[in-house]
């Protein structure tokens, strides 16, 4: 057989321009092959034909200039700290460019050198400055015409820049793009008015004109949402014909028997389902949750699996919602299994469960990637003879060699890091399928939560736990800090507690944790060095993760700095203070997000935004904050704000497994997707046409290779 010279799925590393060495560093971007490659979308793009003047520049706007470095300047600061500057000048102004511990810029920039920078700028003084902007160099073998372009920027890395990306990209267009197949069905191609699949590859990475690069972006993010909503619909239909189980909820008789099987973990005379809630929860739940659970019992009830996504907002109390349906699972004597995105998740869920649980007489285990071999093979015992009733964990819970006795129940909290393959392989782990119970505080618009979570039902909690004091929330300019930090030593010295949030740096996981160790530092040996303040980001040991975690919730820490990792579901109702520096860099749901860890108790709570933005629209941004609290009110906002069909634009959807879509700005392409899913698999149920099935099978096995990499 012959070998085909050339193939889309040849390793990275045999790509022209790219070599063995730089291989690992594409992988950083999850490029492993040169298919990958060509589907690396640039983020934006540069319009280079037309670049402003430095005289019309004015504060916040974002802006792409271009200069010659007149003069530089490198500080060293204590504990290791390092700042570079560079004032770049075009003849008709000055723009100053800063970056911070990042001392291979001070090497390139030098002093003559003609740069090109994008960023934001900020009045600093009367300077007009952009903190850590992308930048390029103009070298002399840089061609006058060839720059003066509309230019893709990528996504990149640590050791692999902009140039190197694009080099490669355009090295290998040609040769590839060729092969690349358009699978999808050409009724649907036709009937959306969709770019050619190869010419859209080639304008997205060489656009001539804006509006090409847009169309041809559109043809490929259409592409990935009907990939996925073909999935989702032919999932429906088939959820549909599965057979579920009908738990007993309400047949204390059948209970009962299940008991004296030892599938329970109790002996004792059993009272109804409603009274042992009441036995198990400190507290009563609010009318939504009642609501809620009454939906959720009565799906669990039906032969048809249930398959259920429950929104509810920061705060509302999702995990006492789940531990409900967990325990109807249990005293129909089936396990359930709750799984979270993250360790420090899972292990805080575990807790919950564990207090809920055990005293009733049930059994719970924690399951995680970092068990040892030993404890695992315990855990995977205790599951297998359903002496443990409840499994709580992480993504290890789906893995090969975990078997339960009876799986009933399947808890996923905060979906959207999960996909539908994942919920697939935990629906495998029983013999009949077990009922699927998904819940969420993405504030997703609720126009939107049919269309992406297609083969669920929806059940929203919209209504908080009693007693709740809204949380204070203020925008304050980092000149304000001296004020924000001694009010908070008054809340300290009354024994709450506080969270610092450093922001995501785009890029660089050593920038944003160097943020975050700068931070602490500041803070430990400054104002707050009477009180004990922990760190906490990405890069630590999972243990060490835990253990900072489990001092903060037991008060051993009085203030918490952190990176973003504290995003989801961390609760620790002492704490009572959040404050997020540079709050202009998050999402406004993200922020909403991170704000809900606060106002859990009933301390009065405070949410302090630190930001010296001056453009209009992140002031608007940051005063919807200010003003609302409601999820919903706020991601609409956030869509309204980042709007559609701003190419030009970063937005960032954070959400589902997209590779290319951006939900804030491709909502109807989205819609067009679903449609012609739904149509393709009315037309043709079984998928019996060829160039359906083929590109079923494709989707499938793309999927599969892909699942192969997260594994590895
Ligand atoms: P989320 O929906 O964000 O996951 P949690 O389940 O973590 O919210 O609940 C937030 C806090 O509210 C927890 O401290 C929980 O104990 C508390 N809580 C939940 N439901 C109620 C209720 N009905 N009454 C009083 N407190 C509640
Ligand atoms: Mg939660």
């Amino acid at each position: 057989m012959e070998i085909p010279e050339r193939s889309l799925n040849t390793e990275i590393q045999f790509a022209k321009g790219v070599g063995p060495k730089p291989a690992p560093l594409y992988n950083k971007l999850k490029i492993f092959t040169i298919y990958d490659l060509l589907f690396h979308l640039p983020r934006r793009y540069e319009d280079r034909r037309n670049l402003p003047r430095m005289a019309s520049l004015r504060a916040g706007m974002s802006v792409t200039i271009k200069g010659e470095v007149t003069h530089v300047e490198s500080k060293r600061m204590r504990n290791k700290m390092s700042a570079f500057y560079a004032w770049v000048s075009d003849g008709t102004g000055q723009v100053k460019l800063s970056w911070f511990n990042q001392p291979w810029v001070a090497k390139r920039l030098v002093e003559g050198i003609e740069v090109i920078a994008y960023g934001t700028l900020k009045a600093n003084g009367y300077q007009l400055e952009i903190s850590s902007p992308d930048y390029e160099l103009i070298g002399e073998d840089d061609d006058i015409d060839e720059f003066a372009k509309i230019m893709p920027v990528y996504p990149a890395t640590e050791g692999l820049g902009q140039k190197s990306i694009r080099r490669a990209i355009a090295a290998n267009l040609d040769s590839y793009v060729p092969l690349i197949e358009d699978l999808l069905p050409s009724k649907i191609r036709s009937q959306n008015d969709l770019m050619d699949l190869q010419q859209a590859m080639y304008s997205v990475h060489r656009p001539q004109e804006a509006e090409w690069s847009k169309e041809a972006r559109n043809r490929l993010v259409f592409d990935e949402f009907f990939a996925m909503q073909v999935q989702l619909q032919i999932q429906r239909a088939k959820s549909q014909k599965e057979q579920g189980i009908s738990f007993p909820l309400n047949d204390l008789e059948k209970q009962r028997e299940s008991m004296r099987a030892g599938l329970l973990g109790v002996t004792r005379e059993l009272s109804p389902l409603s009274d042992e809630i009441k036995l198990m929860l400190p507290f009563a739940l609010t009318g939504a949750q009642n609501r809620v659970v009454s939906e959720i019992w009565r799906d669990m009830e039906r032969q048809i699996p249930m398959n259920r996504l429950v929104q509810g907002d920061v705060g509302s109390g999702k995990t006492a919602v789940s531990a409900c349906a967990i325990l109807g699972a249990v005293r129909c004597g089936y396990q359930a299994a709750l799984m979270a995105p993250t360790e420090i998740l899972a292990e805080q869920h575990y807790i919950v469960m564990k207090r809920l649980f055990e005293p009733l007489g049930y059994e719970v285990v924690f399951v995680a990637g970092k068990l040892k071999v030993k404890e695992r093979k315990k855990v995977r015992d205790l599951l297998e003879s359903h002496t443990a009733h409840i499994a709580v964990g992480t993504h290890a819970l789906i893995q090969d060699d975990l078997n339960f006795h009876k799986l009933g129940l399947v808890v996923i909290d905060e979906q959207h890091r999960f996909g539908v393959m994942q919920r697939a392989s935990l629906r495998k782990k029983a013999e009949l399928s077990p009922d699927v119970l998904v819940m969420t505080a993405t504030p997703i618009p609720r126009t939107l939560t049919m269309t992406l979570y297609g083969d669920l039902d929806v059940s929203v909690i919209d209504e908080l736990p009693p007693g709740r004091k809204p949380i204070k929330t203020h925008w304050k300019k980092p000149s304000d800090r001296v004020t924000v930090y001694k009010s908070l030593l008054q809340l300290l010295e009354a024994g709450r507690q506080a969270y610092f949030v450093c922001p995501a740096i785009e890029e660089s996981e050593k920038m944003q944790t160097q943020a975050a160790v700068d931070l602490h530092y500041r803070l430990s040996t400054g104002v707050f060095s009477n009180y004990k303040v922990g760190l906490l980001h990405g890069q630590m040991k999972s243990v060490d993760k835990e253990q900072v975690m489990e001092e903060f919730r037991n008060h051993q820490l009085d203030i918490l700095v952190s990176t973003v990792v504290i995003e989801v579901g961390v609760d620790v109702p002492n704490a009572t203070v959040m404050v997020i520096e540079d709050a202009n860099r998050f999402g406004l749901s993200q922020l909403h997000q991170i704000r809900g860890r606060v106002g859990r108790g009933d301390h009065q709570s405070f949410c302090i935004l630190i930001s010296d933005a001056t453009s209009e629209e992140t002031r608007e941004r940051l005063q919807v904050l200010v003003d609302s609290q409601d999820g919903f009110v706020i991601s609409e906002t956030d869509l309204r704000l980042r709007g559609p069909g701003d190419v030009m634009g970063t937005a960032q959807s954070g959400s589902l497994d997209l590779k290319l879509a951006d939900l804030a700005q491709d909502l109807k392409i989205l819609e067009r997707a679903r449609e012609a899913a739904i149509q393709m698999l009315v037309d043709d149920p079984n998928l019996t046409q060829p160039e359906n099935k083929l590109f079923i099978k494709r989707v499938k096995a793309l999927h599969d290779d892909q699942a192969h990499i997260i594994r590895s």
